[in-house]
């Protein structure tokens, strides 16, 4: 953000000046807020600038209130940038409000795979993209922002803490959603949080996706022909037809079980128990899931190094099995690993509501649905791989699980959203995060607009502007819809 900017939104020399209650970390008083400079103050605060905050941040100034966003990294993305991934699952297909708006100013960018086309976008695109959109709405834009505490006040929370190479300060909101994907902000706010499995605290596992450029893709789907074994069943007449998709200029994705073909080789770099899942958004290129890593915590910093440095060598050993082995990328390179391990879950919030597996598996619909989600789970868990789906089926996703439970003027957003494990992994999927944003977003917009609390809401109006924005916000509707 310009300076000129910055300073206008500057509560000058505020050094602790005002700043009421305590400072919270990890859910414990651990301070009083002396000697902190609040260096902004906004109707609605941001926390983390990705999947979810972006449409957040944009919902909530179309709302004529005023926003800022604070984001730990150099750049607005979130996981499609920070983690490289370029899969927008059931985008074209089950998309709806912002996301379809979104999915359109990529396409009139026209740089990478067009997404109302299939469902892939340019990692490059999302951080472009989500800063013009935000700054022509008007968001101010923090970086290089680490939040790392809270100041509060009975059930609110009054400012957040930052930590940068300025050292410590605050910003201040009347309402702040928490799109951090880890849940910090209500955690540190005390809010109950859950992990994993509540059988065992599994929580599912890390993948670093990376990619391999300057490989032969024609010749290597030639070759990949000839082993549907490792294609999932998948026929030479459907390679033949990726083929012919990527010759004509096309991004082309696969699952396969390649991985089965180097389970005998002995480097022990070598991912075990895991897919060679691609997607080929730019010519001669795979974006490749497959490192793996299981039993850490994404809120650990010792585990996230442990990860880091353990998927980083696996990347290299598929690339080194590659080059060696397959046809097509004998003069292949690495051409990029992210600059953050891919974090499936972390912290749940506990909302008013915590939505199931069996909700999910009864395609259940809420009187407070403003969203709607697809039967179908994705659980990378070490022991047990769920995958169970209903063809066709949907579930309603309730306003309650936006709201922490115990916390006044606050919203959740992304994959913290209060969910179970199993729902978790339905849940935490790009469409849903992204849509869950423009929910958070719109509801704190309207709340400041109309002088209540996000918890207070007149439902009604949630739900009106929610829908004249084009969010298809539950099942049923979908349903009439699409005449299913
Ligand atoms: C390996 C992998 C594969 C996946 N595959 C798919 C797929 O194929 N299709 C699909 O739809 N989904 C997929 N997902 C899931 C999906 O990408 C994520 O669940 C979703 O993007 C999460 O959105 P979010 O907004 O909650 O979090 P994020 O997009 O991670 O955004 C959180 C933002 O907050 C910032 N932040 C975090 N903490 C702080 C802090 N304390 N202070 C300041 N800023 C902070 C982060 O830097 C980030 O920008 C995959 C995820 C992974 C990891």
């Amino acid at each position: 953000m310009e300076r000129r900017q910055l300073l206008k939104y500057m509560t000058l020399g505020a050094a602790g000046v005002g700043m009421a209650g305590l400072v919270f970390q990890k859910g414990t008083a651990v301070a009083s807020p002396l000697n902190m400079p609040v260096v902004g103050t906004y109707d609605v605060l941001v926390c983390g600038g990705g999947t979810a905050g972006f449409p957040a941040a944009v919902s909530a100034a179309r709302q004529g209130v005023r926003v800022g966003v604070i984001e730990r990294y150099g750049f607005m993305g979130g996981v499609p940038a920070t983690s490289i991934m370029p899969s927008w699952h059931h985008l074209n297909k089950r998309g709806s409000g912002f996301l379809i708006e979104f999915a359109e100013r990529v396409s009139a960018l026209g740089v990478g795979p067009d997404p109302l086309d299939n469902r892939h976008i340019e990692p490059e695109v999302v951080k472009y993209l989500f800063h013009e959109i935000s700054m022509e709405e008007g968001v101010h834009i923090h970086l290089h922002e680490m939040i790392v505490g809270v100041i509060k006040a009975g059930n609110r929370v009054t400012h957040v803490i930052t930590e940068s190479k300025a050292g410590r300060r605050a910003y201040g909101a009347k309402i702040f959603i928490d799109a951090t994907g880890d849940a910090d902000v209500a955690y540190h706010a005390g809010a109950g949080v859950m992990k994993g499995d509540a059988e065992d605290d599994t929580l599912q596992g890390m993948s670093l996706r990376f990619r391999i450029g300057y490989i032969d893709i024609p010749k290597y789907l030639d070759w990949l022909k000839g082993y549907p074994q490792y294609c999932r069943g998948r026929k030479a007449d459907h390679i033949e037809k990726l083929k012919q998709r990527y010759l004509k200029g096309l991004d082309i994705h696969m699952g396969t079980d390649m991985s089965n073909i180097w389970d005998s080789d002995p480097d022990p770099e070598l991912p075990r128990n895991t897919y060679f899942v691609w997607a080929s958004i730019r010519p001669n290129e795979l974006s490749i899931n497959s490192t793996r890593i299981y039993n850490v915590d994404g809120t650990d910093p010792d585990d996230l190094t442990k990860a880091e440095l353990t998927t980083r060598k696996q990347a290299w050993a598929i690339w080194r099995y590659c080059k060696k082995h397959i046809p097509g990328f004998e003069r292949s390179i690495i051409v990029e690993t992210p600059c953050h391990v891919g974090v499936r879950e972390t912290r749940r919030i506990r909302g008013d509501y915590v939505i199931t597996h069996e909700d999910y598996r009864n395609a259940r619909a809420f009187e407070d649905s403003v969203m709607f989600d697809n039967v179908t789970f994705d659980s990378h868990d070490s022991k047990k791989y769920d995958t169970f789906s209903r063809r066709g089926a949907v579930v309603d996703i309730p306003y309650r699980c936006f709201l922490p439970k115990g916390l006044d003027d606050m919203l959740v957003a992304g994959r913290c959203l209060s969910s179970d494990h199993l729902a978790n992994s339905a849940i935490r999927g790009m469409w849903n995060s992204f849509q869950g944003g423009q929910v958070a977003g719109t509801s704190a917009g309207l709340s400041i607009k109309y002088g209540t609390t996000p918890r207070d809401i007149s439902f009604s109006k949630l739900l009106d502007t929610l829908k004249k924005n084009n969010l298809v916000t539950s099942g049923d509707m979908h349903m009439k819809k699409s005449g299913q």
